[in-house]
């Protein structure tokens, strides 16, 4: 049902009534006297001004309302009255929708809900209600569906279509965005291209109804917040919704940019306006708190009282009017919505809306589609922003040897399958989870079915065959499950075994080279203090050779020099008996010849078999021929001397011959150490053994190191001892000591003093038979 057109100007300001169902308190005992009837042709409403019905007692009200005397009727036209059985979708249908309509078509559109609080305005403009095709829905989410099943309709047309949305409040004449709580007190600005605005006013680009439904509620929260915060705020703030839509159409004539705008404002409660009117102490006040609906009363009146067309509109007295300025008189198509309460006690606020209503009829307004190039620059901005980019990317692309391009392509493909494969892994991961939470679960709920005590065909659950199926096969999954833990936690065992074994064989290995090391070092000290001292030996040695060939060359000039002597003293000896140096020996027939000479002669014998001094020199014959006897006794000296001389030369040619073979042996073996090629291949192996063992252990090197320290274990068995050893045997065998005391003897010159000569020569006889034949 379509608004009756009056006329072809009030098409463009419409003044509709709702009148709202009276409230569960306004119900006296199921019956209601309203105060409002609305004509069947939805033009034409009546309100009943009873007189003093406030003292008609209950029962007699019936009575006192049918008496036309009681009342006197004010009578109004408005484009459409809608009574208390009309419904959302008809305020919407035959209303709103028009307002819808203008907006598409590029025209500023306004719905302004204005009338006392509690009279509906925010029910009919919002609806409480955000659940798609409810029937409690608003004029706003209406609005919104028909503006998107509209760019729906048109979608394979070539109309390009944007939608914003901004939600304001303006409160004690202050403007805060609702869907922006940062953005507090913004100021309204004009510019020729934009008109009257709100500065810094967020507006949110939606493409669907949900979107904007989530705007509304995310505002409504603001507000609802606002008004528990200030007591009564939503009735003393304004709500503006503001829906801007912006299209181009391509025609064959061009281009055609229109931008429509449709302002949904649900005004402060006006019964203020009334209060203030009334009494004149509050209006200050009054004009203070509610500042701006004086304001819209005082705009209104200017509109419609003005005589010339220029006459001043105060739409800078509040932040609503000027807001609303084009709404008011301007380029809108504007709807007014007069919100009445149907109650005998709303009577004056009816009657004061209504007459409100009605004077908002005769503002004229001067709505034109808004097809100025800049109002729809912004849609065009944004399309050639969008071909820009088109364009940009196109170019992009082509060039495939843009290498950072395709590089940064390439990343952010990788980065999104890597997304991918992460996020299906974690998907994966929550399914395993879950089927182990669900197994847990059935496994739980298993065990407490089994555990409660429930009777199944009068048995205990646990001796049914079927529970104790069950239960062993549990227990058989269970000790299967338990077997494959255990034999895991063996072989880590096992391992952690073979770990240790290896790490002991190390250390033992180490202990082993340690101590050949040590062994060798030993050795090596050993080695080189044999050398040195069969060094010092051999030293010793070929010097005692030395001296003993100086005696021998000594003794050889001192028989030579006693047989001068003989020689001078005419005596005469055996040339036999004189002893040749090379001659060691004394024959048989030597001897003979000594036993042949007068026994007084006969003084002294030497045996070469037995190795001894025979002695026979006869004392009387000494007595009896002194001088014979001197004689006798200085050949006898010379005799014993000579004999002396020639055993000692013979001892010490004994001594050199044994001493020259020891000096060879020493020799030798002194040759043998130093050939000795076994040190050099024991320090071969523990240099093998060293590299190996340096080295990750692995089979071939540790048998290396095994093989190694064997050869090393056989080269000390070989020699154990044996250097040492020999050198001890070489030591004993060298009477190094007693050698010396001998030589030492030997070498001692015989004294020249005859009185010490005897008991002298006993001393050394005796020695020398002790010391050399004993
Ligand atoms: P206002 O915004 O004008 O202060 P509300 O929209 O909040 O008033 O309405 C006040 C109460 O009246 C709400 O509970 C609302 O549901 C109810 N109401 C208002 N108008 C109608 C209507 N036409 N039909 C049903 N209930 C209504
Ligand atoms: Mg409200």
């Amino acid at each position: 049902m379509k608004p009756r057109d009056k006329d072809g100007s009030n098409e463009n300001l419409r003044v509709v009534i709702r009148v709202r169902p009276p409230m569960a308190r306004e119900i006296k005992d199921g019956k209601f006297i309203s105060t409002v009837q609305a004509a069947p042709d939805h033009q034409q409403l009546c309100i009943f001004d009873y007189h003093a019905i406030e003292m008609v007692p209950d029962e007699d009200l019936e009575a006192f309302v049918q008496n036309p005397a009681n009342y006197t009727i004010h009578q109004f036209t408005f484009d459409y009255v809608y009574d208390q059985e009309s419904t959302q979708v008809e305020v919407y249908e035959t209303t709103a929708a028009l307002s819808v309509d203008s907006t598409l078509q590029g025209y500023n559109s306004t719905i302004m809900a204005y009338g006392q609080t509690g009279t509906g305005k925010t029910y009919t403009m919002h609806g409480f209600s955000f659940t798609p095709n409810s029937d409690q829905l608003g004029i706003i989410p209406r609005s919104l569906h028909s503006i998107f099943t509209h760019i729906q309709m048109k979608s394979n047309s070539s109309t390009t279509f944007m939608v914003r949305a901004s939600y304001l409040q303006i409160y004690n004449e202050s403007i805060s965005d609702l869907l922006r709580p940062d953005h507090q007190q913004l100021n309204i600005r004009e510019d020729k291209k934009r008109g009257v605005f709100v500065e810094n006013l967020s507006e949110w680009a939606v493409r669907s109804p949900p979107e904007i439904y989530q705007l509304m509620r995310r505002g409504n929260a603001k507000r609802v917040t606002a008004s528990t915060r200030m007591n009564d705020t939503s009735s003393r703030s304004h709500a503006v919704f503001i829906i801007t839509v912006e299209q181009i159409e391509e025609t064959i004539e061009g281009k055609r940019a229109r931008v429509g705008k449709l302002n949904l404002v649900d005004l402060a409660g006006s019964e203020r306006v009334r209060v203030t009117g009334a009494t004149g102490i509050r209006l200050e006040e009054s004009k203070k708190i509610n500042q701006s609906l004086s304001a819209l009363g005082n705009v209104i009146s200017a509109l419609t009282e003005a005589k010339q067309p220029k006459s001043h509109i105060p739409y800078r007295d509040s932040k609503i009017t000027r807001l609303l300025e084009d709404s008011l008189g301007g380029n809108c198509k504007t709807t007014f919505m007069a919100m009445i309460s149907p109650a005998i006690d709303a009577f004056n606020e009816s009657l004061s809306t209504l007459k409100f209503a009605n004077r908002a009829k005769n503002i004229k307004n001067t709505p034109m589609v808004n097809q100025d190039q800049d109002q729809g620059a912004l849609l065009r901005k944004y399309q050639l922003e969008i071909q820009k980019l088109k364009q940009e990317l196109d170019e992009r692309t082509k060039l495939p040897l843009d290498g950072n391009v395709s590089e940064l392509e390439r990343e952010r493909q990788k980065a999104l399958e890597d997304k991918q494969e992460v996020q299906s892994a974690y998907e994966q991961r929550s399914k395993d989870l879950d089927q182990e939470r669900q197994l847990r679960k059935q496994l739980e709920e298993k065990i407490s079915a089994l555990n409660s005590q429930m009777l199944v065909g009068g048995q205990k659950i646990e001796e049914t065959p079927q529970f104790q199926n069950a239960l062993e096969k549990q227990q058989k999954l269970i000790r299967e499950q338990y077997q494959e833990k255990l034999q895991e936690l063996e072989k880590e065992r096992q391992n952690i075994e073979e770990d240790k074994a290896q790490t002991d064989k190390y250390k033992q290995l180490l202990l082993k080279q340690r101590d050949i090391m040590i062994a060798l070092t030993n050795r090596l000290n050993e080695r080189d203090e044999t050398i040195l001292q069969l060094q010092e030996e051999l030293d010793a040695y070929e010097k005692l050779q030395k001296e003993l060939e100086d005696i021998i060359q000594t003794k050889q000039s001192r028989v030579e020099q006693l047989e001068d002597i003989i020689k001078q003293n005419n005596l005469e000896i055996p040339t036999n008996f004189v002893i040749n140096s090379n001659q060691t020996t004394i024959n048989t027939k030597q001897q003979l010849l000594l036993a042949e000479m007068p026994s007084s002669k006969m003084l002294l014998v030497a045996d070469p078999s037995s190795n001894s001094y025979i002695q026979t020199l006869p004392q009387q014959s000494i007595n009896h021929h002194p001088s014979e006897a001197v004689s006798q006794y200085e050949l006898k000296n010379q005799i014993e001397i000579n004999n002396k001389l020639q055993l000692d030369l013979k001892i010490s040619r004994m001594d050199q011959e044994r001493y020259k073979k020891e000096v060879t042996s020493l020799q030798n073996q002194v040759q043998k150490y130093e050939n000795d090629n076994t040190i050099d291949q024991a320090k071969k192996s523990v240099d093998i053994i060293l590299a190996q063992l340096t080295k990750p252990a692995n089979g071939n090197s540790l048998s290396m190191v095994a093989q190694e320290l064997q050869k090393l274990q056989i080269i000390l068995s070989e020699k154990e001892g044996s250097p040492k050893k020999q050198l001890q045997k070489i030591q004993y065998e060298s009477p190094n000591q007693k050698n010396q005391e001998i030589i030492s003897k030997l070498i001692s010159k015989p004294s020249k003093s005859s009185n010490q000569l005897i008991p002298q020569q006993k001393r050394v006889k005796q020695k020398l038979d002790d010391e050399l034949w004993s």
